[in-house]
């Protein structure tokens, strides 16, 4: 008897704890992990509800789509999680040239794309100048469509090259808020100051900007992810790409037999990141679709609003293997949107070519 009514006072204390999230968007970070730590499944349910009311408030039931290209997976980073980092002897090496790049958006804008994503490695042959060609060639031919670009660290007068060639947004994953934990999974020469000093470069650019971080990545506890979301709030990102990891068999980490981030966590932060920002743009990632058949559906119905199809060439699609397993290696990039646009009818939401900007 006394037992139930502890437990109806924890669970009432979480649903406080959500309202509070869902009325201020704003949490001390040690109620942030007592979210993440005690939410049970109802909880879980009441955070998606409010969650999608939040969202459907400003986007409706649309699901934005971005054709991401993965230009290149040569790296000479070497990040301890990713399967395509530096010393990876296995890892069979491709770079796209422009001329390829920009077929992959004429496809892509034919099937009804009006957001394409340059993604890759950190690869010294896509100099300013070789990038700033190709984003002003897709704009000028696409003056409709908006180029978000995923290329890693680069310099402010980089990112203000790129900015004034063109590009909109820029994805930079901040992958722990926590200077301990981001050095447990990068080399020495990389670090936590550069990587955040880039996203208030790429800010102060007056990029649209999105941070994120991986769900179970080696090491993390979830004080780190609680971190993460205190970061996220003051951030302000316009986007925000979470997922869960997933091992590489080929990395640092291979031997730690870590398990992926779960759905149940991953749907819960995408719930929760929704509830602290409710106009954020956040996908339902491949990574989130590679741990479980219906992930992405399942992001969606948390509080996830966009879907990134793959539209990079199907031979080098196999070769961009961040870790193990990843979907959506072998369809042709029609076929991976006709895919995604069932998936998301099949859940009553409705995925629209738009540019689907952040609305403010
Ligand atoms: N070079 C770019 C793009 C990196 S790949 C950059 O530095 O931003 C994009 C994202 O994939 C990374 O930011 C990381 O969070 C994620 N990723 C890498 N390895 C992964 C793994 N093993 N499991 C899940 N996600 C991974």
């Amino acid at each position: 008897m006394n037992y139930k009514i502890l437990n109806f006072k924890l669970s009432n204390n979480i649903k406080d704890l959500i309202n509070k999230l869902a009325s201020e968007h704003s949490l001390e970070p040690e109620d942030y992990l007592k979210l993440i730590q005690d939410a049970s499944p109802e909880d879980d349910l009441y955070l998606a509800e409010l969650a999608v009311k939040a969202r459907y408030k400003i986007y409706k039931n649309f699901v934005y789509v971005r054709g991401l290209i993965e230009i290149s997976n040569i790296c000479k980073n070497n990040c301890y999680y990713c399967g395509i980092r530096r010393d990876n002897k296995n890892c069979e090496r491709y770079r796209l040239m422009p001329e390829q790049i920009l077929e992959c958006a004429c496809e892509g804008y034919r099937l009804g794309f009006r957001t394409f994503v340059m993604q890759g490695g950190e690869d010294l042959f896509f100099t300013d100048e070789i990038l700033c060609r190709i984003i002003k060639d897709i704009k000028n031919k696409f003056p409709d469509c908006a180029v978000t670009l995923s290329l890693g660290e680069r310099s402010y007068e980089s990112y203000k090259i790129l900015r004034e060639a063109g590009a909109d947004r820029y994805l930079l994953r901040h992958e722990t808020a926590d200077k301990t934990h981001y050095n447990k999974l990068h080399p020495a020469e990389m670090s936590y100051d550069n990587r955040i000093k880039c996203l208030y470069n790429l800010r102060g650019l007056n990029y649209q900007v999105g941070c994120g971080f991986m769900i179970n990545s080696p090491f993390q506890t979830l004080d780190n992810i609680a971190q993460d979301l205190k970061f996220i709030e003051n951030f302000k990102p316009e986007m925000c790409g979470i997922g869960p990891f997933i091992p590489h068999h080929d990395t640092e980490f291979k031997d730690l037999k870590i398990k992926p981030g779960t759905l149940e966590l991953t749907c819960r932060l995408l719930s929760i990141i929704r509830l602290i920002h409710p106009a954020i743009l956040l996908p339902a990632t491949t990574a989130l679709g590679t741990i479980h058949p219906q992930g992405r559906e399942l992001g969606i119905k948390a509080g996830a609003n966009v879907v990134m199809p793959n539209l990079s060439p199907v031979s080098v699609r196999r070769k961009y293997e961040l870790y193990d397993n990843k979907i959506c290696t072998g369809e042709e990039s029609a076929q991976c949107l006709n895919c995604l646009e069932a998936r998301m009818r099949s859940i009553g939401y409705e995925i629209v070519s738009a540019r689907g900007d952040f609305k403010n």
